[in-house]
Parts: structure tokens; sequence; C-alpha cells
């Protein structure tokens, strides 16, 4: 490999890019995790982290990847055999179902042309139906980040709500949070999904659980086997700062600057920022003459935007040309969309001049792969960014 001059544009949907104040952050010996020192980080960071679920409840922090977190919120809530009621809205949510089979749960399963989020209306007729509530969990993907759709989690819990159904709630937000404006309270979600590598700017490596008091009773009496994963033990240690096992600390300096930041900015101004640069990357998308594979105006993603090549093009050809011509890499097509679209990511550290980068290198990109497509969505995209503040997209 020779040296590539500048910096890499890591366009993916996560991880993101890492901004310096994090990296900086990371960069510190690192401490006794049974001493005073860490006591005081790891309280402030337990104290700091719910507001970015807007909740008022706690959050269990894992070394682990957003996979493990996945695990942790079915082995904690529930029993061997529980049926718990899922929705194919992509890639990962079909990875989220093979685990919960695999660890033995009995998945049912709502199909969707992955080209829409979950549909509220379909789950509140599978609840209905579940009159002897055989249902003990409803498990949805916020943004699924293999199709550029985004649930609505609100209008979910106002379908189980209709249903008067009392399964649990079980929301991955691991590629919208601290991205796409997410609820955990107002909208009575039980246990809440993240990992550190996508909106939170962080590297891979940590996971989290947000629970519910309802969620936490409910492990109480679940009878699933788990020791690793175990909110009890977790959040026995979490009272006084500490965890019952090694934490990954140098991670844990970066979360306490990651939720700084976050916080700085408000929460209200990272959401829209993540809206305005959706909505312009849509723009140049729709100039280029290409298609956006979400068909729902209601459930763009903020964090990507997925795109269909036109037919007879590959996807991962074009990217490598991307890579190759420009050093930035885009996301691939994951499980049946493999080939058929590219992903553009952008969420986590991102700004106006970031976006117009990446947007001028799949413009070129498209040219020197020959893909057919019309000029001028970067330039479409730059006069609306250039007209558009981001407090108009607030209001
Ligand atoms: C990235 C991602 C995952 C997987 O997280 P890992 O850290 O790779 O285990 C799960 N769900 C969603 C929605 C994701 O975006």
């Amino acid at each position: 490999m020779t040296h590539a001059s500048g910096r890499h544009f890591l366009q993916i949907p996560g991880p993101t890019n890492v901004p310096d104040r994090v990296l900086r952050a990371i960069d510190q010996p690192t401490i006794d995790h049974r001493g005073p020192e860490f006591a005081a980080l790891g309280l402030e960071i337990l104290g700091e982290l719910p507001k970015i679920f807007q909740t008022e409840h706690p959050v269990i922090i894992y070394p682990s990847s957003g996979t493990g977190a996945w695990e942790a919120a079915l082995v904690n809530a529930l029993s061997p055999g529980d049926r718990v009621l899922m929705c194919e809205t992509g890639q990962f949510a079909v990875l989220w179902q093979q685990l919960a089979a695999r660890l033995g749960f009995d998945t049912q399963v709502l199909p969707t042309d992955w080209r829409h989020g979950a549909d509220p209306e379909v789950i509140e007729a599978a609840l209905t139906d579940d009159s002897a509530h055989a249902i003990k969990a409803v498990c949805i993907v916020h943004n699924e980040t293999s199709t550029g759709v985004a649930s609505r989690i609100g209008k979910i819990r106002k379908a189980i709500d209709r249903a008067q159904h009392p399964a649990l709630f079980l929301v991955d937000t691991i590629s919208s949070l601290a991205s796409i404006d997410y609820r955990m309270d107002e909208w009575g979600v039980d246990v809440t999904v993240a990992g550190s590598q996508k909106g939170l700017m962080l590297p891979p490596g940590l996971a989290f659980n947000a629970v519910s008091d309802k969620a936490v009773a409910a492990s109480r009496s679940a009878s699933t086997p788990k020791s690793y994963w175990s909110w009890d033990d977790v959040l026995a240690a979490n009272k006084s700062g500490f965890f019952p096992y090694t934490p990954a600390t140098n991670l844990l300096y970066g979360l306490s600057e990651s939720i700084r930041m976050l916080l700085e900015e408000g929460l209200d101004n990272v959401f829209a920022r993540h809206d305005r640069h959706a909505a312009a990357t849509r723009l140049a998308v729709g100039t280029w003459g290409l298609e956006v594979l979400c068909l729902n105006p209601d459930e763009h993603s903020s964090s990507l935007t997925a795109v269909l090549m036109p037919e007879g093009h590959d996807a991962d050809s074009f990217r490598a040309v991307v890579l190759e011509a420009f050093d930035m890499s885009l996301g691939t097509g994951l499980g049946r969309l493999a080939g058929k679209v590219f992903r553009i990511g952008h969420l986590g550290s991102f700004n106006d001049l970031m976006l117009a980068g990446t947007l001028a290198g799949v413009e070129m990109g498209l040219a020197r792969a020959g893909v057919p497509h019309e000029r001028g969505g970067v330039a479409a995209a730059l006069d609306w960014l250039a007209d558009s503040s981001p407090e108009r997209a607030n209001g």
C-alpha cells in the first residue's frame, strides 16, 4: 500500500469518523478500574449517558460490539422458548432474528419488502391476534442500516397500546442513537440496544442496554441462563461507579467526551443536522437520476442513504473505483441487497463541507465508473445547503 495523502473519507454508516476531541480523550494512561479515580469517571458517565437516550432509566454499558447488546437484551428479559415478534425490515433485522432463534426463542417474523419500515398496523394486528399473550417481546430495529429506512417507533408504541398487549418493547438504535430523534421514555421502550461506533462518534467496542423498570422486573423472573450479560451484576456494581469485570477504560474516556460534545451541540441540533444532511443527499441522488431505496418519505433515514444502482451495474465495482480514486469508503449492499445498492453514511461527526466532499466523491466516481447518471447532484446539494440554515431545518 502506498501512502494516501490527506484524510480518508470514512462514509460508511458505521463505524463513523472519530473526532479529534474523542481521540485526544482516549489517548490517556489506563487507570485502576477498582480505584477512586475510576469511580468518579463511572459515576459521571452513568449520570449523563441516559440523557442521550432521552430516558431517566439506567444505561448498562458492555465491552462488546452491538451484537452483544442484542443478545444481552434477549437473555435478560426472556425465558427459554418465549415468543418474540420481529419485523424483517432488512439485514440487521434478519441478523437479530437469527441470533434470537439460535438462543432458542420462538421468533414470529413480519416480512417487509426492505423498502419500508415496520408497519404499526401490521404489528397491531399480530398482537391483537395473540389473545393468549404468548408474545413476550416486540423487537424492532429503529434505523435499518442496510436499507436507510427508519421505522416510526412512537407509532409502533401506540399500536402496542391499542392492542392492549403486555409485551416488552425492545428497540435496536445502534445506527440511530445520537443521530435520529429517539425518545426511550416518551415512547415507552423497555430495552434500548445501542453501540458506540455510529452516532456516538467512538471507535467500535462499547454496547448498551438502556432498561425500563418493567424490563428489570421481567429480568428478575426470566430464566434464560446468563452470566457475562447479567443486568443485575452490572446494575449492582454501577451504584458505586464500578463494573463487575474490567471495563474498556479508554473507550469510556472517549464516551465521556462524546457525551459532552453532543450535549454542547444540543440533541435537537444534532438531529436537525442529520436531517439536513440526509435531505441534501437525497436531492443529489435525485439529480443524478438515481433512486433512493426507501420508498416512504416519512421513513427516510437521517443516518444514511441507500442508493440503487442502475440495472447492469455492480455497486461493489463502483465502490472499489471510489476507494481507489478518491480514498473514500462507501457502505456495501448487505444480504439480498449485495451488489444492488451502495450506502452513503452521513452520521456522527460530520458537517456541510464533509458532506460536500462525500457527494463530490460519489459524483466523480459515477463518471469514472461509467455509471449512467445526470451531472449536477453536488451543485444542487450545495445550493440547497447554502440556502437552508440549520435553524430552518429545526423549525
Ligand atoms: C451496526 C449495526 C448492528 C451491529 O452492530 P455490531 O457492532 O457490528 O455488532 C446492529 N444493528 C444495527 C441497526 C446496526 O446498524
